[in-house]
């Protein structure tokens, strides 16, 4: 059967951005016009990534707080626990709260430079152990990260779906899924999610991909396969800029659209801080700028 016509459903889906902190004035130009050009879509929230190891802390912060002060955006604050003691990450989450932030992305986060992970001796050592600490700090909303193909350190599928419950039951009311390009394997993860009596949202992250160069080194980080059909696609297109943002569109599309058609309702955007490719995917699923 071909696809229902998501944009002319109603209502149309709920939606949320990431961005990351950017590093020099140009990026931050490039964020800056991407946040407005995404703005009226009205995300239910926008969240701030904090770069490896906590290296991002000061400009994670800037940008949260910028949002608060100067958009109508919801910001969500990702924090991480790698390297840091309990005090030190209670401060961060508190300046958080202080700020006017209420809602947290917790995550145990990896050590910089690829080494393999210890929890810090006085920190959090895993997401779940963050949750309860942030739950002690203030009644903050909580996301946290699911793997729908297994995170690569976990000892089996099984056991990181019991981690993810854990997380939730600690205070976490969604779940944001790791970049996943084979949308099967997102489904199936939602159906053992479910047999193992996990009923909060766990929504998909989309990343609309023009880069295949760039979603090749990401997934190999996030542990996501990358399907031979996509390599195909944009095989031979690397000076062909044009060419691949319609081929991404495309893919990102057809993603969205089986989802939806499988009841999803809600969809979390890896925006990589461009705004073109969101936004389109965004109409797509029948999402408008409010009049
Ligand atoms: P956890 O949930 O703690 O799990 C980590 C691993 O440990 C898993 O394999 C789990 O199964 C295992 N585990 C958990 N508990 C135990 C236990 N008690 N004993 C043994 N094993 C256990 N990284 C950043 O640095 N900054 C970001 O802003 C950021 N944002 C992200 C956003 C999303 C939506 C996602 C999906 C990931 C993000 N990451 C970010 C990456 C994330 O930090 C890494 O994937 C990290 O390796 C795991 O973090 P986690 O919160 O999932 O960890």
């Amino acid at each position: 059967d071909p696809l229902p016509t998501p944009a002319l459903r109603a209502p149309a889906p709920a939606i949320s951005f990431e961005f990351f902190p950017p590093k020099t004035e140009t990026l931050e130009a490039q964020l800056w016009a991407c946040i407005r050009r995404l703005e009226p879509l009205a995300p239910r929230f926008v969240s701030i990534t904090y770069g490896a190891g906590g290296s991002t802390q000061e400009r994670t912060h800037a940008t949260v707080t910028r949002l608060v002060r100067e958009t109508t955006l919801v910001p969500a604050a990702h924090l991480t626990c790698v390297g840091a003691s309990r005090g030190e990450v209670d401060d961060v989450a508190r300046r958080y709260w202080d700020a006017g932030v209420r809602h947290i992305v917790a995550l145990r986060g990896d050590p910089p430079g690829g080494t393999a992970y210890a929890p810090h001796p006085e920190g959090y050592a895993y997401a779940a152990d963050l949750v309860a600490g942030l739950r002690r700090v203030a009644d903050f909303e909580i996301s946290v990260a699911a793997y729908p193909e297994t995170h690569t350190q976990a000892p089996s599928p099984q056991a990181d779906l019991d981690n993810l419950k854990r997380k939730l039951d600690a205070g976490a009311t969604r779940a944001i899924s790791q970049v996943f390009f084979e949308t099967g394997h997102f489904l199936d993860f939602l159906d053992r999610a479910l047999a193992a009596g996990i009923t909060a949202p766990i929504i998909p992250g989309i990343m609309p991909v023009s880069n295949f160069g760039q979603a090749k080194r990401i997934s190999e980080m996030a542990g996501t396969h990358v399907p031979a059909w996509m390599g195909e696609m944009f095989d031979g297109l690397d000076d062909d800029a044009e060419t691949r943002k319609m081929v991404a569109a495309s893919i990102a599309a057809e993603q969205v659209r089986t989802l939806q058609a499988n009841g999803i309702d809600e969809f979390h955007f890896y925006t990589l801080n461009r705004a073109d490719l969101t936004y389109a995917i965004a109409r797509i699923l029948g999402v408008k700028p409010a009049r």
